[in-house]
């Protein structure tokens, strides 16, 4: 496989995937992180036309890793040097992706990932192998989605030890916009309330720390990601400022914060009691599979071992 970018996650998933045995190469812009890369015993180019020309010969799955701005350039070189490579991605935003995936022309053999694993550092140095250990990685069941590459792509999130989450690209994107892309415009908004209060910092412990812990990101990340999921991102914003605004409200009318607190509560309680089935009875490339495969994602099932696949004995 050929990991295009090398940063936190193209870097843990090349060391994951070489450490499940797969052979893995890749590219990055930065000499500097090649030469990393390269230190570290792995298979780095800082020549991308390089890197697509080989895996055009091998066929080889290519993953992109690199922030969304940087996509369309990405593609349109997949396009010109490796168009028939099943293709994938990890980027935290779908339904944009798909959309640039689809004006490029790729849409064939690409099936959009997003392993939900990250810190709050960048670069090659900051990879971990072990970055996706029983984390959820989502891989698209879109419509146009082709049984081959899927297997593929969901066997890579297998490897590097993440639960596969099937979900449908629409959807992903307004789960992660509640899930992560508010929690960031939270996070920065309380960095900043707390910032604005003499003494704050000095104080600050764990809620503090746990609850801005993702403000530390690097703006160009979180602004790459809350932006292109603008669409998902502003009915989530709206709703989450209207029940802060009736807790303000309750709390000058009535000194209570009772419903937020109470709301609030329950909810992460019946997160933290989420059960995850497996996912194991869908034969992947029969009618309907896709489908079946949402729906179960939907309901919280996850991918554990890899499913049968329709015409591929065992
Ligand atoms: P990173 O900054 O660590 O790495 C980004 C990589 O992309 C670097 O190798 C950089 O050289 C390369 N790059 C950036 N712009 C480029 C350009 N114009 N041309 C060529 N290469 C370019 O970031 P990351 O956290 O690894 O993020 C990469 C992708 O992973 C993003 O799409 C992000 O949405 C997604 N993602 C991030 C996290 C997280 O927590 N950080 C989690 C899941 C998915």
């Amino acid at each position: 496989m050929c990991v295009v970018g090398l940063g936190l996650i193209g870097g843990s998933l090349m060391r994951a995937a070489a450490g499940a045995g797969r052979e893995v190469f890749g590219y990055n812009r930065s000499v500097e992180a090649v030469a990393a890369a390269k230190f570290d015993g792995f298979d780095a180019t800082e020549n991308l036309d390089e890197a697509l020309r080989r895996a055009a010969d091998l066929n080889a799955l290519i993953v992109l890793a690199v922030p969304m701005p940087a996509l369309p350039q990405m593609l349109d070189h997949v396009r010109q040097t490796a168009p028939l490579c099943p293709l994938t991605d990890v980027t935290s935003v779908k339904g944009a992706v798909l959309d640039e995936v689809r004006r490029a022309d790729l849409l064939p053999n690409f099936v959009g990932g997003h392993p939900m694993a990250g810190t709050a550092h960048s670069g090659w140095s900051a990879g971990d192998a072990a970055l996706f250990t029983g984390a959820a990685w989502v891989v698209s069941v879109d419509d146009h989605v082709d049984a081959r590459v899927w297997s593929l792509v969901t066997q890579l999130a297998l490897d590097c030890h993440a639960v596969v989450v099937p979900a449908r690209s629409d959807e992903h994107d307004a789960a992660a916009a509640a899930i992560s892309h508010l929690p960031h415009l939270f996070a920065e908004a309380l960095a900043v309330t707390a910032g604005e209060v003499p003494l704050a910092f000095a104080l600050a412990a764990g809620s503090f720390r746990d609850g801005t812990r993702v403000a530390a990101t690097a703006p160009d990340l979180v602004r790459a990601m809350c932006e292109a999921n603008a669409d998902q991102l502003l009915p989530a914003l709206e709703h989450g400022i209207e029940l802060l605004t009736r807790a303000k409200k309750a709390l000058a009318d009535t000194g209570s914060v009772a419903d937020l607190v109470e709301t609030g509560h329950a909810a992460r309680m019946r997160y933290d009691s989420f059960s995850r089935p497996e996912i194991m009875t869908t034969v992947v490339g029969t009618d309907n599979w896709r489908a079946e495969l949402a729906a179960a994602g939907r309901a919280g099932g996850v991918i554990r071992s890899a499913l049968p696949v329709l015409g591929n004995p065992g």
